[in-house]
C-alpha cells in the first residue's frame, strides 16, 4: 500500500496543447492518503478514466509527476507500479477456468500453491462464484465475467493500490449492492488504498471515506459525503450531489443580505461582493414553505411523495425550485412564499463557494 502523490499533473490527448480547453485533465495537485477509500465521481467525459490510467501507468501524462510513497514513478511501466486495476468491461481469459483466472495474478508472481488455493477460495466466496470455479470462463454471462475481473483485482494482498473504473456497470442492481459491500469489507480488512470511479452519487457516497468530485477535467472538491452535502465548493457539486440537487438563485449581494427574485434574504453573515456572477445556493432540505410576506414569492407546481419525504416542485419567476418536506408533514399547496434555513445557505461567486467575512454581520 502506498500514498500516491500527484504533482502538477495535467494531461492533453492533443500533441500540442495550447489553451486550457485542450486538456482532458487540468492541472492537479493531490495526495491520496495511504489506506483510504476514495470515490472519484463525475459525469461521463469529465476525465475520471484519464486520471486513473495515469496513476496505473497505462497513460503517460503530458505534464507533472506521480509519486508512490515519495518515489517518482512517472516513467515506471504499469507492471513496476504494483497496482490492481479493474475496468468497466470484463477482461478475462476465456480458455481458462474461473479458478485459473482468479489465480493468475498470484501464479504470475510465483506465490505458494497452498496460499493460492486458499486465497482463490476466499475471493470466490466474496464474489459468489464457488460453484463455478472449474468452469471455463467462455460461455459465462457478462455479469459473471465481470465478477471474475473484480475477483482478479482483489486477489493480491500486496498491491500499492486498487483502482476500479466503473466496475459494476454490467452487473445487475442487486448484485451491485452486494459487491460494493464486499469491496468495502475488503477495505476494512486489508486497508488498501482504493480509488473507485463512478458517475453514480449513491455508489460514491456509500463506498468512500472521501469523495473526489470532478467536473470538466478538474477536481472541484474533495470531501466527506457530509461536506459535499453541507458545503459544496462548486455549483456543480451542489446540483450533481443530492436528489434533487441544490437550488441556485442569481443574487445581488449587499453585506449580510442578498436580493434574489425580488426579495431580500438575511444571510446571518456578511459576504464581499466580488464583482463576478453571484449566486445563492440552498439545498431543498433547507427550503421551507411559508406565508411570511418577506419570503421569496413562489408557486407550488407539484408535490411528489417519495416515501421517506415529499419533494415539492415550485416555480419562482419561471425558475424551477425544489423543497423537501419531512414524511408526515402537511404541505400547503396554497403557500405563496419560501424561506431558507440560514445554516443551509451557501454563497457562490463565478460558481465557486465563498466564505462569509469573519466577525462581520
Ligand atoms: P470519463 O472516464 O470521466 O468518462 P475520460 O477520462 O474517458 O472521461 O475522458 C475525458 C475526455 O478525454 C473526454 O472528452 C474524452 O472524449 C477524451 N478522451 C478520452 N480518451 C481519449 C483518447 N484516447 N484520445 C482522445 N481523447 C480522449
Ligand atoms: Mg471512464
Amino acid at each position: 500500500m502506498a500514498k500516491i502523490t500527484l504533482d502538477n499533473l495535467a494531461h492533453s490527448y492533443l500533441p500540442n496543447p495550447a489553451a486550457e480547453a485542450d486538456f482532458a485533465l487540468k492541472e492537479l495537485n493531490h495526495d491520496w492518503v495511504d489506506g483510504e477509500a476514495y470515490a472519484l465521481l463525475g459525469a461521463s467525459g469529465c476525465g475520471k478514466s484519464t486520471l486513473l490510467n495515469i496513476i496505473s501507468g497505462l497513460l503517460h501524462p503530458s505534464q507533472g509527476r506521480i509519486l508512490f510513497d515519495d518515489i517518482d514513478v512517472t516513467h515506471a511501466p504499469t507492471a513496476a507500479r504494483n497496482i490492481a486495476q479493474v475496468f468497466q468491461f470484463p477482461v478475462v481469459y476465456d480458455t481458462m477456468t474461473v479458478r485459473e483466472n482468479l489465480a493468475f495474478p498470484l501464479r504470475n508472481r510465483g506465490a505458494d500453491p497452498a496460499y493460492i488455493a486458499a486465497r482463490v477460495g476466499k475471493i470466490a466466496e466474496m464474489i459468489g462464484m464457488e460453484a463455478v470455479l472449474n468452469q471455463k470462463a467462455r460461455g459465462l454471462t457478462a455479469d459473471a465475467k465481470q465478477k471474475i475481473s473484480l475477483g482478479r483485482g482483489m486477489v493480491r494482498e500486496d498491491v500499492n493500490a486498487l483502482l476500479f473504473d466503473e466496475p459494476l456497470t454490467v452487473i445487475d442492481p442487486h448484485m451491485k449492492w452486494e459487491l460494493r459491500t464486499q469491496l468495502k469489507s475488503l477495505h476494512y480488512e486489508f486497508g488498501h488504498t482504493m480509488i473507485y470511479v463512478t458517475h453514480d452519487q449513491t455508489e460514491a457516497l456509500t463506498f468512500a471515506d472521501k469523495v473526489v468530485v470532478m467536473h470538466d477535467g478538474r477536481v472541484v472538491q474533495i470531501g466527506t459525503p457530509q461536506e459535499l452535502f453541507e458545503r459544496p465548493a462548486h455549483t456543480f457539486v451542489g446540483y450533481f450531489i443530492g436528489s434533487p440537487g441544490m437550488n441556485f438563485f442569481d443574487a445581488q449581494m449587499d453585506g449580510a443580505q442578498a436580493l434574489i427574485a425580488g426579495s431580500t434574504v438575511n444571510l446571518g453573515a456578511a459576504y464581499k461582493s466580488h464583482g463576478g456572477k453571484m449566486q445563492l445556493g440552498v439545498r431543498p432540505e433547507f427550503v421551507e414553505l411559508s406565508d411570511d410576506p418577506a419570503g421569496v414569492a413562489a408557486r407550488v407546481t407539484r408535490v411528489e411523495d417519495v416515501g421517506r419525504h415529499k419533494i415539492i416542485r415550485l416555480d419562482v419567476q419561471g425558475q424551477p425550485i425544489c423543497a423537501i418536506a419531512p414524511e408526515g408533514s402537511a404541505v400547503s399547496v396554497d403557500a405563496t412564499r419560501l424561506t431558507f434555513r440560514p445554516e443551509g445557505i451557501n454563497i457562490y461567486c463565478n460558481d465557486w463557494r465563498i466564505d462569509a467575512e469573519k466577525g462581520a454581520v
